[in-house]
């Protein structure tokens, strides 16, 4: 292997190191600055229909959480650190 840039390397490759960069700068705060991080994390839900035959349309009955929170991927923070997406 070489430092050379590896024409195999994809664009989702660079992402995904630029978005461990991020985090990394994110979790590591300057401890002189002022720090508001913003996340986001995903949860999936099982959603229940019946069917209403008058209308002839499916009706949303209820939905039930199906995991619990993840971790939340950080985004950003007004210190000045700044995801790509
Ligand atoms: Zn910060």
């Amino acid at each position: 292997m070489t430092d050379e840039r590896d024409p195999g390397k994809t664009l989702e490759d660079w992402k995904a190191e630029m978005q461990a960069e991020r985090e990394t700068q994110i979790a590591g705060p300057n401890p002189d600055e002022d720090h508001r991080i913003e996340g986001v994390v995903q949860s999936s839900y099982r959603v229940y229909f019946t069917y209403e035959p008058e209308a002839d349309a499916l009706e949303r009955d209820r939905r039930e959480q199906v995991d619990d929170f993840g971790d939340p991927e950080l985004l950003a923070c007004v210190c000045g650190v700044r995801g790509v997406s």
